[in-house]
């Protein structure tokens, strides 16, 4: 992966990483993983964590592995452990061997338990969901203690035998660990460490009714896979006591904690919980719509590994939470796809134009070079005829002042093709639109041809009616129409805010060597932006187009104006 155009920058884990490695630390190895829950599918913000770990090992000659948290049976599904290992692929990381599951190590997570219950720092409570949370205290108050918090330690590993054996229904006992109720730091406020659950896992089907909490699960599962240095979210900083405590009264090998700030991004939501949402409420058509910040549905939109890791390298790993601008993102887009994606035409919204001194019947090929910022790319034949597809926009019967395209009496350029000029049009006379412009072109005007120099203000794309493909072409736009969709009205939630128009559907005309594309390959579209072969929906023969991103950032010149406009 040497292609990125972007340096890696330091930052604070790094500041941190060079002085363990200074001081020698952990023989200084640096060992990383990527730990998702498979309770959903990867989004944006999960690929900077993932890119953050992978490439630190990478950087100082280390190692990150693949981890699946699967704690929590309720929630996880295979179908998410296949998508995540197939994004985290696509992004272009390798964590060789190193595939683990959280559920792999849950005879070892419950030895430790017994370990910790051995050492008289965890009992058998009795209480409910309820009791405990109201005997926790708050933030000002000190907690209670369990009534159970001194049965003796004998009592407590039976009772723990007899919960892993099922004797107990759901919610009627829990571990937990024995610290101190009153504690400043609620998390320490003898914590819950199993739960009994009598639920199938999707991996140890009915082998436990007892499942650990996050807090227990995590930090020894980064033990045990002598993980030397464990990110993670801010959100987890007020747990990092908890974590280490676990870690220093098991005696076991001490990963060290980092937080860092998650990734937010304007006009989406990053929270799987609401993807979840739009998913079920069938407000976008599946995870991998490509409206949604998913990985899989930026795959299906278009988007490219390389943008998306240049990206997530360049928003930066910082201790404050702030909100990344979709507009940096789609910068890293386009400056990929420009050097990648191969030229073509292609008229999203045709109208026919009639060459009327051409030739009647008569084809001719032209040769159009495939990517003018690539030499290599190479150049293709198009057909010309007499009778073409150009943009309805393009053609005005009046034009105004600054109206560089076609209208009566002005001449064009036809892109890799001949100079035109507008002659007449016929309008419809149902709907008074223009259903066909008729114009005559200059023989000698040739492009690439001896006498192709004559300069004419504007230049059209165009396909050959008779040789042009009709195609599905879905013009996405962004998700949702605000910056922040956290920001609602009193009374509503982030869905108000959702663009209405996200998605629109048309039926273009595009150049016959289209008609072979395949699946999640990109193009530009001249002067019509990105688009991608549709992964789902396309047939052989019969691509169905997504826009990837439009040529230039609309949405800037729109908020530019906004803000001018309210100053
Ligand atoms: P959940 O609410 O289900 O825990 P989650 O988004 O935290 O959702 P995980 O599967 O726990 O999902 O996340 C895997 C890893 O990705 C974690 O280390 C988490 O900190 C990181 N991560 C998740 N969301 C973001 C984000 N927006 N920015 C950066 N890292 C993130
Ligand atoms: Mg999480």
């Amino acid at each position: 992966m040497n292609e990125e155009q972007t340096t890696p920058k330091s930052h604070f884990i790094k500041e941190i990483i060079d002085a363990d490695l200074a001081v020698g630390k952990n023989e200084s190895r640096i060992h990383t993983r990527f730990p998702p829950e498979p309770n959903g599918y990867l989004h944006i913000g999960h690929a900077k964590s993932i890119v953050l770990n992978f490439n630190l090992a990478r950087e100082y000659n280390g190692l990150c592995n693949l981890r699946f948290d699967d704690t929590n049976p309720i929630k996880e599904e295979e179908e998410y452990i296949e998508s995540i290992i197939e994004d985290v692929r696509w992004l272009g990381f390798d964590w060789e061997d190193r595939l683990y599951y959280a559920s792999d190590y849950f005879e070892k997570l419950y030895e430790l338990a017994e370990q910790l219950v051995l050492a008289g720092k965890a009992f058998v409570c009795d209480l409910s969901g309820d009791e405990i949370r109201a005997y926790r205290g708050t933030l000002t108050e000190p907690g209670k203690d369990s009534p159970y918090r001194d049965r003796p330690v004998d009592e407590n590993i039976a009772l723990f035998r007899r919960m892993r054996a099922g004797e107990f229904p759901d919610g009627t006992r829990v571990l937990r660990a024995k610290i101190d109720m009153a504690h400043p730091n609620l998390n320490m406020r003898d914590p819950v460490i199993y739960r009994i659950l009598h639920a199938s896992h999707p991996r140890t089907g009915d082998e436990w009714c007892i499942y650990p909490m996050y807090d227990w699960a995590h930090g020894l599962e980064d033990s045990i896979e002598k993980i030397t240095h464990s990110l993670c979210t801010l959100e987890f900083e007020d747990h990092r006591p908890l974590y280490d405590w676990f870690l220093i009264e098991l005696g076991v090998y001490r990963p060290r904690q980092i937080e860092f700030a998650r990734l937010n991004l304007s006009y989406t939501v990053l929270s799987k919980r609401r993807l979840l949402q739009l998913v079920q409420e069938k407000l976008v058509s599946g995870w991998d719509d490509p409206r949604m910040p998913t990985i899989s549905g930026m795959r299906r939109r278009g988007y490219t590994p390389i943008a998306i890791r240049n990206f997530s390298e360049r928003v930066g790993v910082a201790k404050k939470n702030n909100i990344a601008d979709m507009a940096l993102l789609e910068y890293y887009l386009r400056e990929d796809l420009n050097k990648i994606a191969p030229r073509v035409m292609a008229v999203l919204n045709p109208v026919k134009l009639v060459i009327d001194n051409y030739i009647e019947d008569q084809t001719e090929m032209l040769t159009a070079d495939n990517n003018p910022e690539d030499e290599s790319a190479g150049t293709r034949e198009i057909p010309f005829s007499r009778e073409i597809y150009i943009e309805r926009e393009d053609f005005r019967t009046e034009p105004h002042k600054k109206f560089f395209r076609l209208y009566p009496g002005k001449e064009v350029r036809l892109k890799h093709a001949y100079i035109i000029k507008c002659e007449s049009f016929v309008t419809d006379d149902e709907t008074g639109e223009v259903a066909e412009i008729h114009c005559t072109y200059d023989p000698e005007s040739r492009s690439g041809g001896a006498a192709a120099d004559r300069k004419v203000k504007g230049t059209l794309h165009w396909v050959s009616a008779p040789h042009a493909i009709p195609a599905e072409v879905r013009l996405y736009d962004r998700l949702f129409q605000v910056s922040n969709p956290n920001s609602v009205p009193e009374g509503k939630d982030f869905k108000y805010n959702l663009n209405p128009n996200s998605l629109e559907t048309l039926t273009a005309q595009v150049e016959p060597g289209l008609a072979d594309a395949t699946s999640g390959e990109r193009y530009q579209f001249l002067r019509r932006g990105y688009f991608c072969v549709d992964s789902r929906d396309s047939r052989p023969g019969r691509p169905i187009f997504n826009r990837t991103a439009p040529l230039r950032d609309s949405w800037a010149r729109i908020e530019r104006q906004q803000q001018k406009r309210s100053r």
